[in-house]
């Protein structure tokens, strides 16, 4: 009874807070000129040139190759001013969606600023994504233009080009391939070359969508959530509150733009504290990334937990032969960070790993470790300023108990879904197109995350797992139907059932099983086939590693696969 009596006072209190707590993290920023309103890039990028600081690095870009880039301040106004009149020399208007289909290359945080002055909605994607998954996204988006390498172009777009009606323009970043000449593919570098590096943001309102970013669900299509510009705010404080950042700050960002944590944490958050984004173009690489965090000077680390466990495999040896004295702050998102993970970082770099949580719908860091509290190893922390969180009541059926319409809060200690209070500015105010689905998010004034977890007497919260069927491998969040669709493309599969297998370094790794047609024969050049056609389709990242075939696959009354018994008898057969 106390233990709730004490919980319920801290509640209280915290809500008046949480009010206090955004309408001074809105004040921290500037706005638009002449009170026109809140603007992602503005705040980013040009209001720091306003203040005397054009000349500062925004961003250092190492290529894979070793060669390098950096771009001050003003450099990024004005080549993001020069994608925005691009845009608009295209006819391009406010609302349009602009996709971004790159590579870790200074072009993409270009296009992502330019495009959210011109207040078009911008969505990065995974640049390994395959044909499927853009196609899917592209339409879904209905995307006027798509930002791409003549690369990708010609081996991802030319084969769906004409299943995607809405693309009018395709703009190609140069590399190795030269484009073919074709209606609405134009050049980059023709078309920045002729464009104006002055833009005058328009009016925008902070309810204005900005950001767009693919999720996955267990059925269905992938949905896009929209963020909206307001999103800035709790970008900006969740720097501050979480990360620590700083104006002068060296800042690397793991992720890549193509997920939620790239773009809010990858480009935002950093910029609008006038801190300096480390850009690295390669994938992970041990040496690589210990020679970056050495001497580039890194002060703030974002990663991930996978980076981590890697990083653990080479042993603290790796880490001894460099100096990382500037770093402040080491942070990790995206999957469960094991508690032997925060206790070997202890021994390896001499601070805690700072585990958070959030998700693509909450926009921004919810949950945290943070600089200043104790850490408790294993668990994700305490809800940031700003954010109440609490874990509701559901029964085995994912049922809430509800009294007059709010659900019942669990008391610590128990598990339950955990949910967010509604109100942060970076809540997503949309699925696109998907109106029924956002409105099931909500339970009275709560959003519904769909990960259960408990709270502690503390107000810590502990990572329980997913209430549904998505597979979290090397922190990408991957639908299982997504995979299931793309495998029944293929003539030789009658049904497929796609699960996550737990994995000691990359979380979960994706397995398939395939009943095939009546009268295939299964023999390895199959299975080979089998294997080609889904990494083709979707892409490595999403693409299953392992296909097994099956005579039949468990199915409810219903029809539907039931992918947890799937997963139940595979665990069991597994030990
Ligand atoms: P995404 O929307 O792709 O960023 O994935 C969000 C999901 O990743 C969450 O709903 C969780 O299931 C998982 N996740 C993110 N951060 C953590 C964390 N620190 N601990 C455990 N799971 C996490």
């Amino acid at each position: 009874m106390w233990r709730q009596t004490s919980h319920a006072r801290r509640v209280s209190a915290q809500r008046t807070d949480n009010v206090q707590v955004w309408s001074a993290a809105r004040a921290a920023l500037d706005g638009l000129p002449h009170g026109a309103g809140l603007n992602i890039a503005h705040e980013a990028v040009d209001r720091h040139v306003l203040h005397g600081r054009g000349g500062e690095t925004a961003i250092r870009w190492l290529g894979k190759k070793g060669d390098r880039r950096e771009l001050t301040y003003e450099q990024l106004r004005d080549e993001s001013n020069r994608f925005a009149n691009l845009l608009v020399g295209l006819g391009v208007v406010p609302g349009e969606r602009v996709f971004v289909l790159l590579g870790r290359v200074p072009e993409l945080y270009v296009s992502v600023l330019g495009a959210l002055k011109h207040r078009t909605v911008v969505c990065p994607l995974f640049s390994s994504f395959g044909p499927e998954p853009i196609k899917q996204r592209v339409n879904l988006g209905s995307a006027s233009v798509l930002v791409t390498t003549a690369a990708h172009y010609a081996r991802k777009i030319v084969p769906i080009r004409s299943e995607l009606s809405t693309l009018r323009h395709v703009v190609l970043v140069s590399d190795d391939v030269a484009p073919e000449p074709e209606d609405g593919v134009m050049s980059w570098a023709l078309l920045m070359g002729e464009a104006s590096s002055s833009y005058r943001i328009g009016p925008t309102s902070p309810e204005d969508p900005a950001l767009l970013h693919f999720t996955s669900g267990t059925t269905g299509t992938p949905k896009g959530v929209v963020h909206v510009h307001e999103a800035v705010v709790a970008h900006h404080a969740t720097g501050t509150h979480v990360l620590d950042l700083r104006a002068g700050d060296i800042f690397w960002c793991t992720a890549d733009p193509g997920w939620v944590t790239g773009t809010s944490y990858g480009i935002v958050s950093p910029l609008t504290h006038g801190a300096t984004l480390i850009v690295d173009e390669a994938d992970f690489d041990v040496d690589r990334w210990y020679g970056i965090l050495q001497s580039e000077r890194v002060n703030v680390w974002y990663t991930a937990p996978t980076a981590i466990r890697m990083l653990m495999r080479a042993g603290t040896k790796a880490v001894r032969g460099h100096d990382l004295s500037a770093l402040r702050v080491v942070a990790s998102v995206g999957e469960p960070l094991n508690p032997e993970a925060v206790i070997w970082g202890r021994a390896a770099y001499g601070m805690d790993i700072l585990d958070n949580w959030w998700q693509t719908e909450t926009g921004g860091i919810m949950i945290a470790n943070r600089p200043g509290l104790a850490v408790k190893p294993g668990s994700m922390g305490v809800a940031v300023p700003g954010i109440e969180a609490q874990i509701l009541r559901r029964d085995p059926a994912g049922h809430l108990e509800m009294n007059d319409g709010e659900p019942a809060i669990e008391p610590p200690g128990v598990d339950g879904e955990l949910a967010l209070r509604v109100g942060w500015p970076s809540m997503f105010r949309a699925y696109l197109g998907m109106e029924d689905r956002y409105r099931k998010c909500f339970a009275g004034s709560w959003y519904r995350t769909g990960d259960l977890a408990r709270i502690d007497d503390d107000g810590y919260f502990w990572f329980v797992g997913r209430a549904d069927d998505v597979i979290k491998s090397a922190g990408h969040l991957i639908g299982p139907f997504e995979v299931e669709s793309a495998l029944m493309e293929h003539a030789a599969i009658a049904e497929a059932g796609v699960i996550g297998i737990p994995d000691p370094v990359i979380g979960e790794v994706v397995k398939a099983f395939v009943v095939l047609k009546q009268g295939v024969v299964d023999d390895p050049a199959l299975r080979r086939d089998l294997m080609a056609h889904a990494r083709r389709k979707l892409g490595a990242v999403i693409a299953p590693r392992e296909i097994v075939v099956r005579n039949e696959l468990p199915h409810t009354r219903s029809g539907k696969i039931m992918r947890r018994l799937l997963k139940a008898r595979e665990l069991e057969a597994h030990g």
